[in-house]
C-alpha cells in the first residue's frame, strides 16, 4: 500500500482528500487527514459575525463528517516532518509515514509578531476578527461601544483574505450608521500598502469608496509597535495613528512546525511551483491553499481553484506522467460593501481584478468592481455552497481558469 498524508483538514485539506480518495485505487493507497481538532470552521462567517450576522453554532461543523468514509482522520498537532526519511511526527510521538505528503495547514494571525499587542489591552481596546474567539470578543465589544476613534490596522501582506479589512471598514461603517452612531465614530483604515488595494484599478476603487463614506486611509504604514497605554499604533517611521478601538489582522504565519523541519521561508510558507504547487524541493510533497508561497491572493477560491489543477497534476506524477493542468493564479472574491451590498473581483498571476460582468448560468451574471445585491445574495449563499459543494469535492459550476468573457480590458 502507498501512503498519501493530508496536513490540515481545512478548506483545501478536506476538498483534495475527497477528490483524491475518487482517484485513487482503494486496493493500493490509504489517505490520511491529520488535524489538531474536528472543528472545522467556515472562516468567511467570521467577518459578519462580530456585527451579530452569524453565531459560532452557524460556522462551527465536525471535520468528520466532511471526509469520505474511507480517508483516515488523526486528530493530533503537527510536530514535525522529516522530509529525508518522509515520515510525519504529531505532537504525543505518533508517526506517520507517507509515500506523498500534501502540506495544507494554512496560514494564521500571529499577534505575538507585533511589539505591545498582545497583552493587557489585547481583547479590551485590540481586538482581531480572524479568529473564532476574536470575533465573538469584539462582537461584545461593538455591541456596547458609543463611539471615538476606530482604526481597521492590517499589519503586513499576505494575509488570508486580503479584502478582508476593507470589507470589515465598510461593514463597521454601516453597522454604525444604522445604530445612529456614526456621526460619533471616526473610521481609519492603515494599510502597508501605497493603497487601499494591491492591484491598481481595484485599489483605486475601493479607495474611492472609503473616500465615500468619510473614511481616512493611512497608507505605506509599516507598523513597529502598538503603545495599548497611549492607545496609539506607532509605525517603523515613527507615525502615530491614535485609537480607541483597533481592529487590526495581525502578521499571517504558517504553521511553525514548517519551520522545524525546514520546509518554509521566512514567513513559514512552503516554497513551491506556482503552477503546480509541487514543493521546490522535494518531489513527493506538494503545498496547497494558504500554506504555499503562491504570488496571488490566500484565498478560500484562490485554494478551490488550484487544488482542481492540483489533483489532476496528482494522478499524473504518481503513475509517472509528466503533470498535465498548469494553475494560472485564478482567485475571485465578493467583497462585502455594507447596505446589502458587495463587489465582485476576478483575476489570475497576469490579469488584475477588471470592471465588466461575471457570466453565471442562472444564478448570474454578478457585477464586477461595481456594488450590487445580488453580488450580495452570492456571498451569504457561499455558505450553503462551502458545505454542501465544495468541501464534498463535487464539481462547482464556475471554471477553473480565469475567463476574460464579460471583463472590460483597456479601463
Ligand atoms: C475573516 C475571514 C474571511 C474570509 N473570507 C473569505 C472569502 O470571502 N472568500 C475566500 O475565498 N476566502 C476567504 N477567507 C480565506 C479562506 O478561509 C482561506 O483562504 C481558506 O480556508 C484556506 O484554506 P486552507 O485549507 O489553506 O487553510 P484552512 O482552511 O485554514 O485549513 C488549515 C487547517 O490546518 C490545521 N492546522 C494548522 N496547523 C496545524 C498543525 N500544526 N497540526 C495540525 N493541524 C493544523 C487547522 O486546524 C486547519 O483546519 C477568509 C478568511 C478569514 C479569516
Amino acid at each position: 500500500m502507498r501512503n498519501l498524508v493530508i496536513l490540515g483538514g481545512g478548506t483545501g485539506g478536506t476538498i483534495a482528500a475527497n477528490r483524491l480518495r475518487r482517484r485513487l485505487a482503494r486496493a493500493a493507497w490509504n489517505v490520511t487527514v491529520v488535524d489538531q481538532d474536528d472543528d472545522h470552521l467556515y472562516q468567511p462567517g467570521l467577518l459578519l459575525l462580530p456585527f451579530g450576522g452569524y453565531n459560532a453554532e452557524d460556522l462551527i461543523r465536525p471535520r468528520r463528517r466532511y471526509l469520505s468514509d474511507d480517508v483516515d482522520l488523526v486528530l493530533a498537532d503537527v510536530d514535525q516532518v522529516d522530509a529525508d526519511a518522509s515520515q510525519v511526527r504529531l505532537h504525543g510521538g505518533q508517526m506517520l509515514d507517507y509515500d506523498y505528503l500534501v502540506i495544507a495547514t494554512g496560514t494564521s494571525p500571529r499577534p505575538d509578531q507585533t511589539p505591545g499587542m498582545l497583552g493587557d489591552h489585547w481583547q479590551r481596546s485590540i481586538f482581531d476578527f480572524y479568529t473564532l474567539g476574536g470575533a465573538e470578543a469584539l462582537r461584545r465589544r461593538l455591541a456596547t461601544w458609543t463611539g471615538g476613534r476606530l482604526v481597521v490596522h492590517v499589519v503586513e501582506m499576505p494575509i488570508k483574505c486580503p479584502v478582508a479589512p476593507l470589507e470589515f471598514t465598510f461593514l463597521a461603517d454601516a453597522y454604525f450608521a444604522e445604530r445612529e452612531l456614526r456621526d460619533a465614530v471616526d473610521i481609519t483604515y492603515v494599510t502597508p500598502l501605497d493603497g487601499a488595494f494591491t492591484k491598481p484599478v481595484a485599489a483605486g476603487r475601493l479607495g474611492g469608496m472609503l473616500d465615500d463614506r468619510g473614511i481616512a486611509l493611512e497608507t505605506d504604514f509599516i507598523v513597529d509597535r502598538v503603545d495599548g497605554d497611549r492607545h496609539m499604533l506607532v509605525s517603523m517611521d515613527e507615525r502615530e495613528v491614535p485609537y480607541d478601538l483597533l481592529v487590526t489582522v495581525p502578521l499571517n504565519m504558517g504553521a511553525d512546525y514548517i519551520a522545524r523541519s525546514g520546509l518554509g521561508d521566512e514567513l513559514n510558507y512552503v516554497p513551491v511551483d506556482k503552477h503546480t504547487l509541487q514543493s521546490k524541493r522535494h518531489t513527493n510533497i506538494f503545498a496547497i491553499g494558504d500554506a504555499n508561497d503562491i504570488p496571488t491572493s490566500k484565498a478560500g477560491s484562490v485554494t478551490h481553484f488550484s487544488v482542481d489543477t492540483f489533483v489532476d497534476n496528482f494522478v499524473d506524477h504518481v503513475h509517472g506522467r509528466p503533470m498535465s493542468r498548469s494553475f494560472d493564479g485564478h482567485a475571485n472574491c465578493f467583497v462585502e460593501s455594507g447596505r446589502g451590498n458587495a463587489m465582485l473581483i476576478d483575476f489570475n498571476y497576469d490579469t488584475e481584478p477588471l470592471p465588466g460582468k461575471y457570466p453565471l448560468p442562472l444564478l448570474g451574471p454578478f457585477t464586477l468592481l461595481e456594488e450590487s445585491h445580488l453580488n450580495h445574495w452570492g456571498k451569504l449563499g457561499f455558505r450553503w455552497a462551502y458545505w454542501n459543494v465544495l468541501l464534498p469535492g463535487h464539481p462547482m459550476p464556475v471554471p477553473t481558469a480565469m475567463s476574460m468573457a464579460g471583463k472590460q480590458q483597456g479601463v
